[in-house]
């Protein structure tokens, strides 16, 4: 049996970690789960926020199913997460943006595209940050290299293959940042030339975000670099409804770790009222990632008829359904 560490995270982590693994529990997935503690939680448990424990049980396992972590601000690093990230080299951000019915979202149709965004270089490498004595110049050095832009373009020319997707649109902005952005463009025209069964289209950033506001339908998968993933994918979730339904993968060669976008939602926490969905959406790129697709798709086709069906869902999406109750909800359509 495969085990998979399970991180139930701060805020509203672990009230949706416990509805998503009731449902994954109601379709019989034959997983075993390992807890790990990470963020706020650890910390106050371990004095540590992530703790060797935890990361020893990410690396036997390979993979893990993640909750939002809250990151305190001035306790060592910047955010756990970019520090998951770093430490296993998840080097693929892997992002769907799909419409779903009865989300009150521009796009409740037409939406289908993943966005797979570098993980690992390009603004987020935090060396070389400079700002002048006199606090009156910032100077940021981002880094690109061929071997970082090589394996993220080809791991979305994978996946278009392995999911049956034709297109494949290289996202950059090397009319301007032509070292860097010129780089990972270059590179990417060398990997397309080994995929000729799938179409290549190249795109500048700006013009990106327009197209995806006004046509979205015209994508398929979009690889870019860190911070523009970073922008992109946000805009895409917002197409489709928002946070309450965005998941997110970071994939790396040793592990890969899924989860729901957004965060702890302390606002919200304890009330009972989360959205389980896009965590739920992660759990269902995981069994992908473990080749169980037939139950993937049953999973999103059970998320989809509860949203059809109005049943129980939570106030983000205009319910007045809990956490739990929306979760059976979609259990019982599973
Ligand atoms: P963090 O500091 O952990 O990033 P945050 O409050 O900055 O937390 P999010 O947690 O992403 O950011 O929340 C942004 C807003 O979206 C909040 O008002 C929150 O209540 C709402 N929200 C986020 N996730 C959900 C969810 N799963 N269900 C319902 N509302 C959500
Ligand atoms: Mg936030």
């Amino acid at each position: 049996m495969t085990t998979i560490t399970v991180i139930r995270g701060d805020g509203i982590g672990p009230e949706i970690m416990d509805a998503t693994l009731g449902v994954l529990d109601a379709m019989n997935v034959g997983l075993q789960y390992e807890f790990a503690d990470a963020g706020l939680v650890a910390l106050e448990k371990h004095g540590e926020l992530l703790p060797a424990a935890t990361m020893d049980s990410i690396r036997k396992n390979r993979i893990a199913l993640k909750s939002p972590l809250t990151t305190p601000v001035g306790e060592g690093f910047s955010s756990i997460n970019v520090e998951l990230r770093k430490r296993f080299d998840l080097y693929a951000n892997v992002r769907p943006a799909k419409s779903f019915p009865n989300t009150k979202s521009r796009f409740p149709s037409g939406v289908d595209l993943i966005t797979v965004r570098e993980n690992t270089e390009g603004a987020y490498i935090g060396e070389g940050q400079a700002l002048s004595e006199d606090g009156e110049t910032a100077v940021l050095t981002q880094k690109v290299t061929r071997r970082g832009s090589e394996r993220i373009v080809r791991y979305a020319f994978e996946l278009a293959r392995k999911t049956g997707r034709k297109k494949v649109t290289v996202v950059h902005k090397a009319n301007i940042l032509k070292s860097t952005s010129g780089l990972f463009l270059r590179t990417a025209r060398v990997v397309a030339a080994e995929y000729p069964d799938i179409q290549c289209n190249e795109m500048i950033v700006d013009n990106t975000c327009m197209q995806l506001v006004m046509k979205p339908e015209q994508f398929d998968i979009i690889v870019t670099t860190n911070l523009f993933g970073d922008i992109i994918s946000d805009l895409c979730a917002g197409l489709v409804g928002g946070l309450g339904l965005a998941p997110g993968a970071n994939i790396g060669t040793d592990a890969a770790i899924f989860e729901a976008v957004h965060g702890s939602a302390p606002d919200i926490a304890g009330k009972g009222i989360a959205n389980p969905c896009a965590l739920l959406l992660g759990a269902a790129q995981m069994l992908e990632h473990l080749g169980m697709n037939d139950k993937a798709e049953r999973l999103r086709a059970a998320i989809i008829a509860t949203l059809e069906a109005k049943d129980s869902l939570t106030p983000d999406l205009g319910g007045d359904g809990s956490t739990t109750s929306f979760a059976k909800a979609i259990a019982s359509r599973i």
